[in-house]
């Protein structure tokens, strides 16, 4: 039986999905640190446990894998397709039309926190299995959806997954970011380093605050410096035609701003880092001891820098383009300062690529590392057979083109080899995930389920 009468099974099962989707979202699945015993507390247990029984009543075969992710699971054969998803939810915030945990229905949308990120989507994939199912369509290879319930904060359900030796996937897709297919991700370095900072001689760095997240341009960091009464009037000429700075006089020396225009850490170069402006100023104060090593680093190897040009660590690949720096935190007072990185490099390089040069400069800089976290980068080349067969379910049921796409993000598609994202938002439509009132349209998680149950099929046979 080929895959032709699967659209209308889809739709007859749609009160059938809609219901899942309301129940998922009514349970309150925010990871959370309690005296559950859950890795993930006991709201996101919840959220597992409410799926697995799902999916057996549908009638899949289920399994809770310590608690820390589970699956259900259809068919036979060696190989396994696996569609990803993930039931944690971030916090609901405020600013609510509907209840964050009602799961109502308005205007032909359901509300809730989850609805498209990922609730709805995973169960869309659930009942695309059924539909598989229902219909008696015979597949080559084994297919799971899985239940991720760590992706908001980290990957640790999936890694359990991988490190207990449950099967991977030849192919497999995650409906946790947008259509068409993302081939290829950056992979993400976020770092803190820290020097120790010593107050002496006439001026000094007192305090430095600025930044809200390694991943976001800076547009504002304020300084308070401590300079000798003297020279103080010096400094705050120093400021007076300068631009995005501004400069004051005050009891111990003076309190100095800049004001930068933020961006998202991917671009920074659509912003301009008040770090970078901040420290351009500082230059000109002649800073002796740590205080003037930190603004000859600064000014040195990042300036207004967002390509690690000024390191050398500069790489660049024609899918997805330059390698990207962004200073996004920084924080201290005279006895110690922190700056936290953000870098992004191509998908067709490696960590290994510039890490070494990056350590060197940072060591013989004094500045010591205090965290490194590091995420893959993703690639698997368009001219990929599964990367093929999305790209074909998407058009044939969009009519769009399917180019696949390289972001300088990072999705849940890097917890696990040979998955990569596709869907569920579809081009022109808003984000709305991590907002007050996320919806995942009814007409949009139908029709996400017909190209997953399509996509399923052709990655399956
Ligand atoms: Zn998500």
């Amino acid at each position: 039986m080929d895959r032709k009468s699967l659209d209308s099974k889809i739709l007859e099962l749609k009160n059938e999905m809609i219901k899942g989707v309301q129940g998922a979202i009514r349970i309150k699945s925010v990871e959370k640190n309690d005296k559950s015993g859950f890795p993930f507390g006991q709201g996101v247990h919840n959220s597992l446990l409410y799926c697995l029984k799902l999916s057996e009543e549908l009638g899949f075969r289920v399994k809770n894998v310590d608690n820390m992710v589970g699956y259900a699971e259809y068919g036979e054969g060696s190989e396994l397709i696996v569609v990803l998803g993930h039931l944690d939810v971030v916090p609901e915030g405020d600013g609510w039309t509907y209840p964050p945990y009602g799961g109502e229905i308005h205007d032909g949308k359901i509300y809730g926190r989850g609805a498209i990120d990922n609730k709805g989507p995973i169960i869309g994939a659930l009942y695309a299995l059924k539909a598989i199912k229902d219909l008696g369509i015979s597949l080559k290879r084994r297919v799971r959806i899985i239940f991720g319930l760590n992706e908001e904060t980290g990957s640790a359900g999936v890694k359990h997954y991988v490190n207990v030796g449950e099967d991977l996937p030849v192919a497999g897709f995650t409906p946790d970011a947008e259509y068409p297919i993302i081939n290829g991700e950056k992979g993400i370095v976020n770092c803190k380093y820290v020097r120790k900072m010593k107050p002496q001689g006439d001026k000094y760095i007192k305090s430095i605050n600025g930044g809200i997240a390694p991943n976001v341009v800076p547009d504002y960091v304020k300084a308070e410096i401590s300079i000798s009464e003297n020279i103080k009037n010096e400094a705050v000429k120093l400021a007076e035609k300068r631009e995005r700075i501004k400069v004051e006089s005050t009891d111990f020396g003076i309190i100095v701003e800049a004001f930068g225009i933020s961006a998202h850490g991917s671009t920074p170069e659509k912003g301009i880092n008040a770090i970078s402006v901040l420290f351009e100023y500082l230059s000109l104060l002649n800073f002796d001891g740590t205080s003037g090593e930190l603004v000859d680093f600064i000014n040195k190897y990042i300036g207004r820098d967002t390509r690690g040009k000024l390191m050398d660590i500069y790489m660049h690949d024609d899918i997805s383009g330059d390698f990207i720096l962004n200073m996004g935190v920084i924080s201290g007072d005279e006895n110690e300062v922190g700056i936290i990185f953000n870098m992004r490099y191509p998908v067709t390089k490696k960590y290994e690529d510039f890490m070494d040069k990056f350590k060197g400069i940072m060591e013989s800089n004094n500045m010591e590392e205090k965290s490194m976290r590091h995420s893959n980068s993703l690639y698997i080349p368009a001219d990929t057979d599964f990367i093929k067969k999305l790209r074909m379910v998407y058009e044939e049921k969009t009519g769009d083109i399917g180019e696949p796409i390289c972001i300088g993000g990072g999705t849940y598609a890097k917890s696990m080899k040979n998955v990569v994202a596709f869907g569920p938002v579809f081009k022109g439509e808003p984000e709305v995930e991590h907002k007050p009132d996320e919806y995942i349209k009814i007409n949009s998680l139908i029709k996400n389920a017909q190209i997953m149950a399509a996509a399923i099929y052709e990655l399956a046979n």
